[in-house]
């Protein structure tokens, strides 16, 4: 498993999660996980502060995603018609390469404040994306969706949905795909764990924005048989296993 250590002192090594979605019109990835790149010298800027201090990363060559997806039977760089990023921190776009013949889709916004210097001072790694990286820019329309102010389905049939969670990132996005009338809610990095979903406790800073975000997640999870899935959740397996939704 592919793992991440925030804070070398104060927490525990965390997972790292992504996500497939087999669907009829076609496999649908969210999020790519980490490179095990991340352990070579030189990677990571270790003149930036968060790299320096706050994150140390454990990726193994077989934990990447294009390996765990071979494993399941599924070839990346054939079978997947389309890559989502929930946002484009390195840990969930590490694994772009493993998908040079995918549509990639990315929040426009998110897409421009990640590029470039402006994107490399803040903490994200536009150098190390795939040369050949030409995302569909999404501009996500102001269709509510339940408690969702911006939402566009990304399927025909309606069941896989992105919708707009702000906060950990300003364009930050989730994907809710249905299936048998459960909602699979992968949720990127908008709270760590589903503990903190419910406590109103978002991922990093505490902007009125993401704990907005958090009560629209619970709100929508009221009328929605929901399994909330964040990226670093450690309980995530065991919640998929007996489709556990969320209490309210
Ligand atoms: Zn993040």
């Amino acid at each position: 498993m592919a793992k991440v250590l925030f804070g070398k002192i104060w927490a525990d090594w965390i997972p790292i999660y992504a996500w497939v979605i087999d669907h009829p019109e076609g496999v649908i990835v969210v999020d790519t996980g980490e490179t095990h790149k991340t352990s070579s010298k030189g990677y990571l800027p270790k003149w930036h502060p968060y790299y320096a201090l706050a994150v140390d990363f454990d990726v193994k060559p077989e934990d990447e995603i294009g390996p765990q997806l071979l494993k399941i039977g599924i070839n990346p760089k054939k079978d997947v018609k389309k890559v989502i990023l929930t946002h484009l921190h390195t840990d969930h776009a590490g694994g772009l390469h493993h998908f040079p013949n995918s549509e990639i889709l990315i929040d426009k916004n998110e897409f421009k404040n990640a590029s470039g210097l402006k994107g490399i001072l803040a903490g994200y790694l536009p150098h190390r994306w795939p040369k050949w990286l030409k995302p569909t820019l999404i501009d996500l329309p102001s269709s509510p969706y339940f408690s969702f102010n911006k939402s566009m389905p990304v399927t025909n049939d309606g069941k896989i949905m992105i919708v707009a969670t702000p906060g950990h990132v300003a364009n930050h996005i989730s994907v809710i795909a249905e299936v048998d009338g459960l909602h699979y809610f992968l949720a990127g990095d908008t709270s760590y764990t589903q503990e903190n979903l419910i406590n109103g406790l978002p991922d990093g800073i505490g902007t009125n924005e993401s704990i907005k975000t958090l009560k629209n997640i619970q709100s929508f999870a009221k009328f929605n048989p929901t399994i909330y899935l964040p990226s670093h959740d450690p309980n995530v397996p065991e919640r998929m296993k007996f489709k556990a939704t969320i209490q309210n």
